[in-house]
């Protein structure tokens, strides 16, 4: 009977189709993906109706029957195919001395804050969209590229690696204020810009610019 009504509701959408002059087959994939969607909610929540009504009123707990139930208790659920409400029955456990709500357990939503159990919580969903969120500022590439910056993060990588070897040797501590200064002298270092600090020693300066290749950008201890 379901199958019938999918089939009705389909067929009414592409009749539809067919006489609008402002619908595209782009209109039609959407409107036949939404009839499909609506009769999968239906039959979800019709199952899950049927499946809860059926729960006998016993203590998912302790299996002990459930005194002072009563019906009516609804409840939303978040599926895939979107929102389905159910009512449940709640009894008391005088055993567990706790409300329960056995068709709750039958169905796998005991745990589940208002979704269906193959949904994903709203803390999943928070931290991946904050994930993607949080450094979208940064991942605009192709402006970066059109300015001629670099994409990678490789030269930043290596930088920190250059930088860990020389303060993070063993045995080594630093304060912030100590660590915050030679990592500043290092770094004029190896841009050649020691003679910013030094102005007044050219003989040194003069012993940087004649410094073999091989011993440019390399780490002093
Ligand atoms: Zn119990």
């Amino acid at each position: 009977m379901l199958a019938a009504r999918l089939v009705g509701t389909l067929e009414a959408s592409v009749a539809h189709f067919l006489v609008s002059t402002d619908q595209n087959l782009g209109h039609l994939e959407t409107q036949l993906q939404h009839d499909l969607q609506a009769l999968l909610r239906e039959t979800l929540r019709r199952a899950a109706q049927a499946k809860a009504d059926a729960t006998p009123p016993r203590c998912p707990v302790c299996g002990q029957p459930l005194s002072r139930c009563s019906s009516g208790h609804a409840r939303t659920f978040q599926t895939r195919f979107g929102d389905i409400t159910l009512e449940r029955t709640r009894g008391y456990c005088q055993r567990c001395r706790q409300w329960r709500i056995p068709a709750d357990a039958a169905l796998g939503l005991d745990d589940t804050t208002g979704y269906s159990p193959t949904e994903p919580t709203a803390e999943e969903v928070a931290k991946e969209i904050a994930y993607l969120r949080e450094p979208q500022a940064r991942m605009d590439y192709r402006a970066g590229r059109r300015a001629g910056e670099p994409l990678g993060s490789g030269a930043v990588e290596a930088t920190c690696r250059q930088a860990q070897c020389r303060f993070k040797r063993p045995g080594q501590f630093w304060s912030t204020a100590g660590d915050e200064a030679l990592l500043c002298l290092e770094t004029f270092w190896h841009n050649d810009r020691w003679s910013l600090f030094f102005p007044t020693r050219p003989s040194t300066l003069q012993e940087i610019e004649m410094r073999p290749q091989g011993a440019k950008g390399r780490m002093k201890a």
